[in-house]
């Protein structure tokens, strides 16, 4: 079975739209960013078009590509002290010179949407998460929706990164799933991936997962954006993998609309928390 991300996105961000009409908050998402890195600037467009879609107000900072910490440290606080701003995006990578750990500390943990913040990554590791990042909340629906089984089933996940496969492994542990963690160093990668009921893959690395490394009947959800040959493709061998697994992730229209659709819905999250002082 496809995990079709693109439709099930689409229906969340209609759901969401009624739920902001009736609420009569008027939530506002801030993004920042740094350069003009054509994908990031892509990336950026998307979520702004995503906020009009359900009636999110967004506005958007952006600072040149010889910005220091401190510019863009200071954009941020400027957002933490606007009360009109609910939730604030810093648009990841930033350029060379700019300290990405000072600035992911600069953000308000009030309105840290990412989820990026230590302190939004403490609260999930201490098994109380607030804002969740966006691309493992998106995962976490979608196998939800999907009703693929979680609880007791063996995770795998591929990467370790702060923006997916650590807090990846977190959601999944709360979902009483049994998670491994694989990364750059694991030896015999494939040893672990062939005993995944869900396998993801957060490399980025085109081709890295094969049919040979799948659980017959896995659920396999494939995080990567990669181009090769102009062509935009993930870490999965999709035409042989989808013959192996019992569900997959197409790439596009799979995990990605996901991370937008859960960005929309932690910045409505805030807007709810802010309104009654939840913080
Ligand atoms: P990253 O580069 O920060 O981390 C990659 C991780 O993969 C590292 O932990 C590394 O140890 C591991 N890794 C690399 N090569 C490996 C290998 N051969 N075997 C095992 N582990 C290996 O990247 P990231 O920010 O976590 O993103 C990963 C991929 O997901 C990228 O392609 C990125 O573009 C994509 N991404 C997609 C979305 C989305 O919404 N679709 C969101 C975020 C990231």
């Amino acid at each position: 079975m496809i995990l079709d991300g693109k439709a099930l996105a689409e229906r969340r961000l209609e759901i969401l739209r009624e739920q902001i009409d009736e609420s009569g908050l008027e939530p506002a998402l801030a993004t920042v960013i740094a350069g003009d890195d054509p994908a990031s600037r892509m990336y950026v467009r998307m979520k702004h078009q995503a906020c009009d879609k359900v009636h999110i107000q967004s506005t958007g900072i952006t600072l040149p590509g010889t910005a220091t910490t401190a510019d863009i440290c200071q954009a941020v606080r400027r957002l933490n002290a606007d009360p009109d701003i609910d939730g604030i995006l810093v648009q990841l990578p930033l350029p060379p010179q700019a300290e990405t750990d000072a600035v992911v500390d600069a953000v308000s943990p009030e309105k840290d949407v990412d989820g990026f913040h230590p302190a939004s990554l403490g609260l999930l590791a201490s098994g109380r998460p607030r804002f969740s990042p966006c691309t493992p909340a998106g995962i976490m629906t979608l196998l939800s929706a999907y009703k693929v089984p979680v609880a007791g089933r063996h995770a795998v996940v591929v990467g370790r990164s702060i923006e997916v496969g650590r807090p990846l492994a977190l959601l999944l542990l709360l979902a009483d799933a049994t998670v491994t963690v694989c990364h750059s160093k694991t030896p015999d990668l494939a040893a672990h991936t062939r005993d995944a009921d869900i396998l993801v893959s957060a490399a980025g690395r085109a081709g890295l997962i094969t049919a040979s490394m799948v659980k017959p009947g896995a659920a396999v959800i494939d995080v990567g954006t990669n181009h090769v040959n102009g062509k935009l493709c993930g870490d999965v061998d999709y035409s042989s993998v989808a013959k192996t697994a019992g569900w997959i992730t197409p790439v596009p229209g799979g995990v990605g609309p996901m991370t937008i659709a859960t960005l929309m819905e932690n910045t409505y999250l805030s807007a709810r928390l802010r309104s009654c002082n939840r913080f």
